[in-house]
């Protein structure tokens, strides 16, 4: 049975119809990359599964259980935003811990779970620096690392890697894939770059002007893009 079911879901602004009616169904433990030219809907999509927006039309249903109208802080999914939405006064320990205190998680339970993914990201020995004495790199971790203590039942990213530099980006990619396989996680995660979707994915999902154009593992698309969309997306001429 499908772990988290979208079920033509729809989002308009006014009159501008940004997600037209999405059916996609994911596995447990699958890692999902939504992939599609700048202004397609990927983001709102995500947002939507979020529950950051309300859907206009359609339904979202997490292992088994109607999610489409719960409010995002019950639904048990962590949206990592890109590095700049730490906290910049708080320590990285403050950083990660932040939303558990906020659930009024015990004290010892929450340095167990912030030194466990501090462990999992390499960040052990950074914990009482701040945002600024970090690396682009590092604090993108902290940012994975605010999400991982909550331990959702599904992780979301947006564009994770876009403020970081090439070379980072490579690395944080692998590491990001790491830390899926170890956590056996869910993923959705958002890019508009082709070898992102291509190296990270089990399925991709390509978007196109808020309807799914295919869905696919890398070696399907690339083998038997359904258009010529796609296959212009990923890079293939046909
Ligand atoms: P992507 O992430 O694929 O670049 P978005 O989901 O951010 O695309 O945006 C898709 C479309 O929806 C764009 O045309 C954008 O202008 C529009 N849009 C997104 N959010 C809003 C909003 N809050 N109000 C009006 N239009 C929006
Ligand atoms: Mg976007």
């Amino acid at each position: 049975m499908a772990y988290l079911q979208l079920r033509d879901m729809r989002k308009s602004f006014g009159e501008t119809h940004v997600i037209q009616g999405v059916n996609l169904e994911i596995a447990k433990g699958e890692f999902i990359v939504f992939v599609g030219p700048s202004g397609c809907g990927k983001s709102t999509l995500l947002r939507l599964i979020a529950g950051l927006e309300p859907v206009t039309s359609g339904k979202l249903l997490l292992d088994g259980r109607d999610i489409t109208h719960m409010p995002s802080g019950k639904r048990d999914l962590a949206m990592v935003f890109q590095s700049y939405a730490l906290y910049p006064h708080m320590s990285v320990y403050d950083n990660m811990s932040f939303a558990l205190r906020l659930a009024g998680v015990p004290k010892d339970e929450i340095r167990t779970k912030v030194e466990y993914a501090a462990r999992q990201l390499n960040l052990a020995q950074y914990l009482e620096r701040t945002p600024k004495e970090l690396s682009g790199g590092q604090r993108q971790r902290v940012a994975i690392g605010r999400a991982i203590v909550r331990a959702p039942k599904v992780f979301l990213f947006d564009e994770p890697l876009s403020n970081l530099d090439a070379a980072l980006r490579g690395n944080t990619r692998v590491e990001i894939h790491k830390l899926h396989v170890a956590l056996g996680a869910t993923t959705i995660y958002v890019t508009h770059d082709q070898v992102e979707a291509m190296t990270l994915a089990d399925r991709v999902v390509v978007l196109r002007d808020g309807r799914i154009e295919q869905v696919g593992s890398p070696l399907d698309l690339y083998d038997h893009p359904a258009s010529q969309f796609v296959a212009q997306f990923i890079g293939m001429p046909s």
